[in-house]
């Protein structure tokens, strides 16, 4: 994600003046709504878990999850680079990779 990026996005919410409406609360709900239409893509799939298909939607929601991300790293004053490096730091400590190599459970279970 490029700080470009970022600026556009905030930029298309002052432009519409919709900061005053963006408080941690709703963001966060937002993140959980568009997560919830991301997963909604592979309702009644059955088997099928693949993109074949879905890549359009996929694109459309997974954009939408990252730009409400991008609303409220800003709201809450957090840098997003930051916050995923120190996030993969924590992670890298939990999964250790000679633990967690080809394993997908848990870390309390490796
Ligand atoms: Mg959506």
């Amino acid at each position: 994600m490029t700080q470009e990026t970022i600026d556009q996005v905030l930029k298309f919410r002052d432009e519409r003046d919709w900061k005053q409406f963006h408080n941690p609360k709703d963001l966060a709900i937002s993140i959980c709504l568009e997560a919830a239409e991301l997963l909604e893509v592979f309702q009644w799939s059955a088997d099928d878990v693949q993109c074949s298909g879905k890549i359009d939607k996929i694109r459309e929601e997974l954009a939408d999850v990252v730009n409400y991300c991008i609303l409220m790293a800003d709201t809450c004053g957090l840098d997003l680079d930051e916050i995923v490096q120190n996030k993969i730091r924590k992670n890298r400590e939990k999964y250790p990779v000679e633990k967690a190599y080809g394993h997908k459970e848990k870390y309390t279970e490796l």
